[in-house]
């Protein structure tokens, strides 16, 4: 791929959490003390990747947990990071950040850093969930990071919860919705809780130990929080995201779109705008050894997407957008075809500009999509 390609975004993977959360299928390690040598290959990574002078329009840290780095190691990897970039004047710059690490000198040192945006995994506010969870933080820690972050002066912030836990029920998730906004964050994002294959969770799952999510439980959930936040008049901006006017997430926007980016870090994937993905090493020691050689060997692997290929996450992708796919996108297939009998249902729009989902047809998206794929490319 090529690596001139200007960056949309730049994405840095910070492999490690204090704690395995019991559902996390993330790349990541709770082996804190490997953080300087990983931090080192990292600074490797973008020295390597990163030409002088390279546009890019947003950054964004995640994981992992961005927020578990010792300040110095935050500094030094930053430092790496943004020394090249050519970052656009007040650029969106995101830390995903949980609450235990939150603290009035940790908020100080991110701002000074340049993050002007924080990403706060609190998924719930109730102490029994997040035990269940595996999350070491409390409820009232949650709240209590959003408030520091706010005195720190870190406006635009997005809160993470999760919907749909078993044993739950509507009434839960409208409390825990409503002490969100209560804070008074301009940014949601809000997943169902799923079972991914080994995790934690998949294990207790398949033993009985631990009862599954179910389907109608989170689309209760899903509709609701929909529903309210439009009344709201939030932007229902993405099939998991919520913005108020303003405040849709840059980076992520960017993404869907199709804009390139590079990811910096074990597990990081990459983009060139085209065809072209990248994707790191998901081993922590793997990544650290190739680049510690004095002539690096191979961290990645490149794939080029095929036609189909690239239609299909165009599909995947888009739809999940309040603006949909575009006609432009479809390349001239029968789409509308392919889709009647969710168009007949009500569930996706169609019109000159293309396909968007409706009411129910949210909670279909990847059924809907499958139906495009059926077809000739
Ligand atoms: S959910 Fe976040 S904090 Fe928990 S293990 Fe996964 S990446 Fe780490």
């Amino acid at each position: 791929m090529s690596e001139a390609v200007a960056a949309g975004g730049v994405y840095v993977h910070v492999p490690f959490c204090r704690h395995a959360c019991r559902y996390c299928d993330f790349h990541f390690s709770t082996l804190l003390k490997r953080i300087p040598d990983v931090v080192s290959a990292m600074v490797r990574e973008a020295e390597l990747r990163l030409p002088q002078g390279l546009p890019a329009a947003t950054l964004y840290w995640g994981g992992g947990t961005p927020s578990v780095l010792p300040e110095a190691e935050l500094v030094r990897l930053n430092q790496a990071v943004r020394a090249p970039l050519a970052l656009a004047e007040g650029a969106e710059c995101t830390l995903e950040v949980n609450p235990e690490d939150v603290t009035d000198r940790s908020l100080a040192l991110w701002r000074a850093q340049g993050f002007n945006r924080l990403s706060v995994g609190v998924q719930s506010f109730r102490d029994e969930r997040l035990d269940w969870m595996g999350r070491p933080h409390r409820g009232r820690d949650a709240e209590d990071a959003v408030r520091r972050a706010q005195d720190a002066g870190f406006s635009n912030l997005s809160l993470d919860l999760i919907y749909g836990l078993p044993g739950s029920g509507l009434g839960e998730w409208q409390e825990q919705v409503g002490r969100a906004l209560d804070l008074g964050t301009p940014h949601l994002s809000a997943y169902a809780l799923t079972v991914e294959p080994r995790t934690a969770l998949s294990h207790d799952v398949a033993k009985g130990t631990a009862a599954a999510p179910s389907d109608d439980r989170a689309a209760e959930d899903f509709r609701w929080l929909r529903a309210e936040l439009q009344r709201q008049a939030w932007d229902a901006y993405e099939i998991s995201n919520y913005a108020k006017p303003g405040f849709r997430a840059q980076h992520n926007s960017a993404y869907w779109k199709g804009s390139p980016y590079v990811g910096i870090g074990p597990g990081a994937h990459s983009f060139d705008g085209r065809r072209t993905r990248r994707a790191n090493v998901r081993s922590n020691p793997g990544y650290q050894k190739a680049l510690a050689a004095p002539v690096p060997a191979e961290w990645f692997e490149l794939e080029v997407l095929s036609d189909q290929e690239w239609f299909h996450e165009q599909v995947l992708t888009q739809l999940r957008r309040q603006e949909g796919l575009s006609r432009a996108e479809a390349q001239g297939r029968d789409l509308d075809g392919a889709w009647s009998s969710w168009i007949r249902q009500g569930m996706l729009l169609a019109d000159d500009q293309g396909w968007r989902l409706e009411g129910e047809g949210w909670l279909w998206a990847d059924a809907v999509a499958a139906d495009a794929f059926g077809l000739k490319v």
